[in-house]
């Protein structure tokens, strides 16, 4: 058998989880909580089960969570989303990701994406036969020069892939730079997929945005977010895709035959759950409050500190500790400092070494009390 994917491996995430695993390391790589979600959350699937809630849910997802997700569009974003027409509740993002592929490229068709990106982007954008267009992107402020943006669009550029906030980087696009990418796009017949898992995770006073407040974006957008991010609940894979009603039809042509429909208790948990929207807009802060404790607590280490304007990523320098290449680095940590992190070069499709290490911060703060301490002795 000929390989589809010949220069993939198995995922980085997957590949350092298991390291920490055998190594009994803290696992600060693979971005999961290590803490539980809300009881109250458990509670009511349990209650959607005993209510009967098991046989297939609508193809394009319960009408209770896709109801709850537009109220949640209007609230924070003061956005109208049509819950029947725009709206597909998936299996999690990457699923949602990989369908939106799927859905528009073509063999020969160019996709934008920007690195680093997050790791199943290019897979799925060649396994449907298309040219990845990396735009490379480098630490420490990751900024992208839109002008030679708009040299890589032409009539064979069919989607452009952002991730906002970003993971790895924890940078957020701001307002001017989507209102940049919506200018630039106008013209061409250019799709957007925009990646928002980490949407309800900003900082430092900075609000939540979505393409879907941009006119010129929402029109050829398709958003993805993810309930796991949200809810502390990275095992439940569910998620939603949101795009104007002819790039829906679409996009449900394809989720109809590879995933048919999500897992039922779950979305009408999911939907009572978030009926008060205050605990969205408590999420920041409370990931805020762990991004400060890691970073302040490695103030007086040998690692430099990254910006993380979102996300629950922190990036660190060792330049000053060490030579070694950042693949190599990460391991020697695990293997012999007991902690586990994710290589920056994972991210990119050409070898990089920026020797810059991603931290996942959504762990309880004993654990971050611990890897602090394991940092500052490196
Ligand atoms: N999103 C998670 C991360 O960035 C990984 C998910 C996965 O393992 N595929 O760490």
């Amino acid at each position: 058998l000929t390989s589809k994917l010949p220069h993939v491996g198995t995922t980085i995430f997957t590949k350092m989880t298991m390291l920490a695993n055998e190594q009994q390391a803290l696992n600060l790589s693979q971005g999961f909580p290590d803490f539980e979600t809300d009881p109250k959350l458990v509670q009511l699937v349990s209650k959607a089960m005993e209510q009967g809630h098991n046989q297939y849910a609508p193809m394009i997802g319960a009408q209770a969570l896709r109801d709850t997700i537009a109220k949640k569009y209007r609230e924070v974003y003061d956005v109208a989303v049509d819950a029947t027409a725009e709206l597909t509740v998936t299996s999690g993002g990457t699923q949602a990701i990989f369908t939106a592929i799927a859905t528009v490229v073509r063999p020969q068709d160019e996709v934008i994406i920007f690195e680093p990106a997050y790791d199943c982007y290019a897979p799925t954008i060649e396994l449907f036969g298309g040219k990845v267009v990396p735009v490379r992107l480098l630490a420490p402020d990751f900024q992208i020069d839109w002008d030679y943006v708009a040299t890589l669009i032409n009539s064979k550029t069919r989607l452009i892939i952002i991730n906002n906030p970003n993971n790895p980087t924890g940078k957020v696009l701001g307002r001017e730079e989507l209102i940049k990418l919506g200018d630039l796009l106008a013209s061409t017949t250019a799709l957007l997929l925009s990646d928002e898992v980490y949407e309800h995770i900003v900082f430092d006073g900075v609000s939540p945005q979505s393409v879907l407040e941009i006119p010129t974006l929402r029109e050829r957008s398709f958003v993805i977010a993810s309930f796991g991010k949200l809810l502390h609940t990275t095992g439940w894979k569910i998620g939603y895709c949101i795009a104007p009603p002819q790039l829906t039809q679409e996009f449900r042509k394809v989720h109809q035959f590879n995933v048919f429909s999500v897992n039922t208790p779950m979305q009408f948990a999911i939907a009572a759950y978030l009926e008060d929207i205050s605990y969205v807009k408590g999420l920041s802060d409370f990931f805020e409050r762990k991004r400060n404790l890691l970073k302040d607590g490695l103030r007086g280490s040998r690692f430099k500190i990254l910006p993380c304007e979102g996300t629950y990523f922190l990036n660190i320098d060792y330049s000053a500790i060490s030579q070694e290449k950042e693949f190599e680095f990460a391991c020697s940590l695990t293997r012999q400092h007991k902690i586990a992190t994710i290589p920056l070069s994972a991210f990119y499709k050409e070898a990089t070494n920026q020797q810059v290490l991603r931290v996942c911060f959504a762990k309880k703060d004993e654990t971050l009390l611990k890897a602090v301490e394991i940092l500052n002795k490196v």
